[in-house]
């Protein structure tokens, strides 16, 4: 489906924006993957992903916290493979405190991964999509592009942020071919996620199983976790013809979270 186009993936280097690169690859699509990681293990993962889908799997170094970096990822990918078909605004950080005691330095942080990333990564992609007429963004928001929770002001605001501006791409790019949603997961065991589990364990004194039940039982009505492959399905049915018409969506894979 993808045979021959290009696709970036933010924060690809761990979880849900890997298991995204992941599908995208394995539809035909060659590869620029970023984050954060060990360059061994980054080799390892290029090879691995090259060697199971047969395309080709270029890194980026890109710390998308510099506004430098993501403009020059996207330039990466141009001189690396001539265009950018796909565009996966994934990478995203969390930082868990009050608004009273929240550190203005974290608030800047979140608020310049999460959403002025996705802004800058976008405005340089969009050119070359126009010229040809096709292209797909991709926003990984959150549920909390939808609703909020407590403690995680910046997040809350960066992801409403992100979907907000996926709506306003959307309707700027209506008429042409490229299509901009944004998908609200709930719970995905990354990391990321990790990090809040062992935090609740530490606080409530639980074992880590405890932990995990009890994260997913406050807010997520299945219990289960969203998987990162759930995720990379559904961005490459997005990034189908059959989504052609689907533009400016805010799409949740909550177990139900938003229900309630
Ligand atoms: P993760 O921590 O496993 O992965 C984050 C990725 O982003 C890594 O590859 C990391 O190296 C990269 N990254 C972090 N800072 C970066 C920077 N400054 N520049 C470039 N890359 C950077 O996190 P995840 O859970 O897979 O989250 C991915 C996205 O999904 C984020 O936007 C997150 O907000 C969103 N999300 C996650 C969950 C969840 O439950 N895990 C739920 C909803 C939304």
């Amino acid at each position: 489906m993808l045979k021959s186009k290009v696709a970036v993936v933010t924060g690809s280097t761990s979880g849900i924006g890997l298991g995204i690169a992941r599908a995208l690859a394995a539809a035909g699509a060659h590869l620029m993957i970023n984050g954060f990681g060990e360059a061994a293990a980054i080799d390892k993962l290029r090879g691995e992903i090259a060697a199971a889908h047969g395309v080709r799997v270029a890194f980026s170094a890109a710390d998308l916290s510099k506004p430098a970096d993501a403009t020059g990822l996207i330039e990466h990918a141009m001189r690396e493979f001539g265009r950018v078909d796909v565009l996966v605004n994934n990478a995203g950080i969390q930082h868990v405190a009050p608004v009273h005691e929240f550190p203005l330095e974290r608030w800047d942080a979140v608020i310049a991964i999460n959403l002025t990333a996705v802004f800058l990564t976008t405005r340089a992609a969009l050119p070359q999509m126009l010229a040809r007429d096709w292209g797909r963004i991709i926003n990984i928001a959150s549920v909390h592009g939808l609703v909020a929770s407590v403690d995680k002001s910046a997040y809350v605001a960066s992801k409403h942020g992100v979907v907000g501006f996926t709506k306003g791409v959307a309707l700027e790019t209506a008429t042409t071919g490229i299509t901009c949603n944004a998908i609200c997961p709930g719970w995905v065991l990354t990391p990321l996620v990790q990090k809040q589990i062992d935090a609740l364990a530490a606080r409530d004194k639980l074992d880590p199983e405890e932990a995990r039940a009890k994260l997913l039982g406050e807010k997520q009505p299945s219990l289960e976790f969203t998987t990162p492959e759930e995720l990379g399905a559904l961005a490459a049915f997005l990034c189908s013809d059959a989504a052609a018409q689907l533009s400016g969506v805010a799409l949740p894979v909550d177990g139900g979270w938003l229900a309630r």
